[in-house]
């Protein structure tokens, strides 16, 4: 078992056949930042559709059904040559969005709390300079792909960008917070304007989450 697997919430950890997860607040409690349109959209079309996939992948290979989640996204290279591709992009758009979602919040602009706010001045200097550069990075995902802040094996935190629907777990990074920065995730309400996206998506970010994303670190 991946040691990281044990520590992980019961939705990443569930077998197929994959469910898509209800949205843990209400489809227009983002807005203004997100707008519900979007939400409805991104959850119900979206993400319903890599569940469907992955399950489809999945339905004629028994021997991989009680496989979790994140032992699918953590090593896609060690499953059958055939699966390697379907199982990267489904598992790993069902593992992204699931965790794109739970790290938002309708609590606007809350407080980043202790011990990751110590961190993030350690590692960044200050929460100004990380979002400076948390920006800045996900402005330069060419096409389609995510930005995220991960815990290095050494201990730093740093910032580490994935295409389509890659993870960082199979470069042995842990995912604290993540930006869907396809163009699904923005397009209706802010065009083609991913920086305005960005400052939003700021707003919402759920510190408390990333906080315990961050402290279940082994
Ligand atoms: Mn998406």
């Amino acid at each position: 078992m991946h040691i990281l697997e044990e520590k992980k919430s019961k939705t990443m950890n569930e077998h197929y056949p994959f469910e898509n997860p209800p949205l843990p607040y209400a489809y227009n409690a983002l807005e203004p930042y997100i707008d519900e349109k979007t939400m409805h959209l991104h959850h119900d079309r979206h993400l319903q559709t890599y569940v469907d996939n992955l399950n489809k992948t999945l339905a004629p290979h028994p021997e991989l059904t009680d496989k979790s989640l994140l032992a699918l996204v953590s090593c896609p290279l060690c499953l059958p040559s055939g699966l390697q591709i379907p199982v990267r992009n489904n598992a790993g758009g069902v593992y992204n969005h699931i965790f794109y979602f739970s790290n938002l919040t309708p609590n606007a602009d809350m407080p980043i709390p202790s011990p990751l706010k110590e961190q993030i001045d350690e590692d960044f200097g200050s929460y100004g300079e990380f979002q400076t550069k948390f920006k800045e990075a996900a402005l330069s995902v060419f096409g389609s792909g995510y930005a995220w802040l991960v815990k290095e094996p050494g201990g730093r935190l740093s910032i580490f960008l994935t295409k389509n629907q890659d993870t960082p777990l199979p470069a042995n990074l842990f995912p604290l917070l993540n930006i869907d920065v396809w163009e699904h995730a923005y397009y209706l309400k802010h065009y083609n304007v991913r920086a305005d996206y960005i400052d939003d998506w700021f707003h919402v970010v759920n510190w408390e989450q990333v906080n315990q994303n961050f402290r279940q670190i082994p």
